[in-house]
C-alpha cells in the first residue's frame, strides 16, 4: 500500500551533524514503505527547509507560524521560498491563542493567497504545559466558516474530542483530519485502548460518511510509526478508503494543483 505521512517531526539536535536527523527519517520511511513525508518542526522554518533539502523528492517542509511571536519572519520564510513549503502549522494550546482570534487572520489571508493548507494542533499535548481550552477542535469551526476557500487540517483528529472534530470536518467542506499521534505512550491498557481507538475513529468516519476527509500521519518520533500504520490497518473501512487515508487524500491536498 502506498503511504504519505502527512505529519512527521524532525529537527536538528544540538551537537549532531546537520544531515543525520533527516537521514534517520528517510531510513525510517524506507523501513515502513512511506513514499513522502511532510516535515514539521517547532523550530525555525529555515531549519525545516534545510532538513527537507536532504531528500527533496520525499521530504516536504511545513512552516510553523506563531501569531503572538514573530509572524512576519515566519511568513517571509514561506514567501521567499515559494513552492517549497506544503502547509503552515499553528500551535493553539502550545501557545496561548484561539484559532478564531484576530491575531491569526494574517496567517489565513497569507495561506489563502499562496494556496497553502493550514494545520492546527488540536487536542492533547506532548507536554503538560499545554492549555487545553485553546486546543479544542471546536474553535476551528469559526475559521472554516469565515474562510471557506482555506483548506484546513485538524491534527490528531482532535483527540480526545474525536466526535467533535468529526462534526467539524463533516459540516465544513474545507476541513480535514489527520490521524497522527493518537496511539500514545504504553500503559497496561494499551492494547485495549488501541482497539477502542480503532472503533472510535471508524465510527467518526461513518459519521462523516466520507473517508476522503482523513489523512494518515505518524507524529514520529513522539509516536511509533508502526503503531500509526497499524491503526489505519485496523480501521473497519473498505480497502478503497484505506488507500484514500494512507495516500490519496494527502496527495490531493498537498501535491496536486487545486481543482484537479
Ligand atoms: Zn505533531
Amino acid at each position: 500500500m502506498r503511504i504519505i505521512d502527512a505529519h512527521s517531526h524532525c529537527w536538528i539536535r544540538p551537537g549532531s551533524a546537520d544531515a543525520s536527523p533527516a537521514r534517520e527519517l528517510v531510513e525510517e520511511m524506507d523501513r515502513f514503505g512511506i513514499e513522502k513525508s511532510l516535515v514539521l518542526s517547532t523550530r525555525t522554518n529555515l531549519e525545516t527547509l534545510k532538513i527537507s533539502a536532504f531528500d527533496p523528492k520525499r521530504l516536504f517542509p511545513v512552516a510553523s507560524a506563531h501569531p503572538a511571536g514573530n509572524l512576519d519572519s515566519d511568513l517571509r520564510a514561506v514567501e521567499e521560498n515559494a513552492g517549497k513549503f506544503k502547509a503552515i502549522k499553528l500551535y493553539p494550546g502550545y501557545e496561548p491563542f484561539y484559532p478564531s482570534q484576530p491575531i491569526c487572520e494574517p496567517v489565513y489571508e497569507f495561506a489563502e493567497r499562496v494556496g497553502l493548507p493550514v494545520l492546527f494542533h488540536s487536542g492533547d499535548f506532548a507536554s503538560p504545559s499545554g492549555r487545553l481550552k485553546y486546543a479544542h477542535p471546536l474553535h476551528v469551526d469559526e475559521v472554516a466558516v469565515q474562510h471557506p476557500d482555506l483548506r484546513i487540517v485538524i491534527c490528531h483528529f482532535g483527540n480526545p474530542w474525536i466526535e467533535d472534530a468529526a462534526e467539524i470536518a463533516s459540516k465544513n467542506e474545507n476541513v480535514f483530519l489527520d490521524l497522527s499521534g493518537l496511539t500514545g505512550p504504553p500503559t497496561k491498557y494499551s492494547d485495549r485502548y488501541f482497539e477502542h481507538l480503532a472503533r472510535q475513529v471508524s465510527g467518526a468516519i461513518y459519521y462523516i460518511g466520507d473517508a476522503g476527509k482523513v489523512l494518515f500521519g505518524s507524529d514520529r518520533p513522539t509516536t511509533r510509526v508502526e503503531d500509526a500504520i497499524r491503526l489505519v490497518e485496523k480501521l473497519d473501512v473498505d480497502e478503497a478508503d484505506r488507500k484514500l487515508i494512507f495516500y490519496e487524500n494527502a496527495e490531493n491536498l498537498f501535491f496536486k494543483p487545486r481543482g484537479e
